[in-house]
């Protein structure tokens, strides 16, 4: 079976006035289909057909650019989707919260280290929230479409939230000011399903 785009869970304006409409529609119908189209072209023939991504992920072979490229690329944005809500926001839960405060020392710490991340991150990338084994939460940025879930890739661990901070993610609405775009992510999160991810992951 083919990998599917998935869908949003919501409507392409839901998320407005924080992310706009217009590039909703546009990520989630061209940008992210286009990388599952790619995706099932780079695997079909190969042994990495009919695997789960996280498998094909977890055991890529980086120079295998096709795969490496869209493969990211179908995994984060179905993560990124799924991390964000407006109807949905949630409470992060205790276990996480204990996390975020073991490692950052305050939610609020942890606020600005992940959007520190996404701020400096050149060029194109994703800032990422990542679980350990055990628990232990990290921040970190990856450039292009690379993800924690990749071999040799900064942080590892399980991605449990993830902010696309390529210009295609808010350059129609924000121009150049991705910091406002960061700034605007967090009133969407939905911090139940990264609460979920965070239980599932540890
Ligand atoms: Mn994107």
């Amino acid at each position: 079976m083919a990998f599917q785009l998935p869908e949003l869970g919501y409507a392409y304006d839901a998320l407005e006035p924080n992310i706009d409409a217009r590039t909703m529609e546009i990520h989630h119908s061209k940008h992210h289909n286009g990388y599952t189209t790619k995706l099932n072209g780079a695997i079909a023939g190969s042994d990495l057909e009919g695997k789960s991504i996280e498998d094909i992920l977890d055991n890529l072979d980086m120079s295998n650019a096709g795969v490496r490229n869209n493969g990211g690329g179908f995994y984060n944005h179905s993560l990124f989707w799924s991390v964000m809500n407006p109807n949905d926001k949630g409470e992060i839960s205790g276990d996480l919260k204990n996390a975020i405060e073991a490692e950052f020392g305050s939610e609020e710490a942890f606020k600005d280290a992940f959007s520190k991340a996404a701020a400096t991150q050149f060029g194109s990338g994703w800032a990422w929230l990542c679980v350990h084994e055990g628990g232990k939460v990290e921040v970190c940025a990856t450039p292009n479409q690379d993800n924690p879930l990749m071999p040799g890739v900064t942080c590892g661990g399980t991605p449990i939230l993830g902010l696309d901070v390529w210009e295609h993610a808010y350059y129609l609405n924000y121009q150049n000011r991705r910091p406002d775009y960061i700034t605007a992510f967090f009133n969407v999160i939905n911090w139940n399903e990264v609460s979920k991810r965070y239980a599932a992951a540890k």
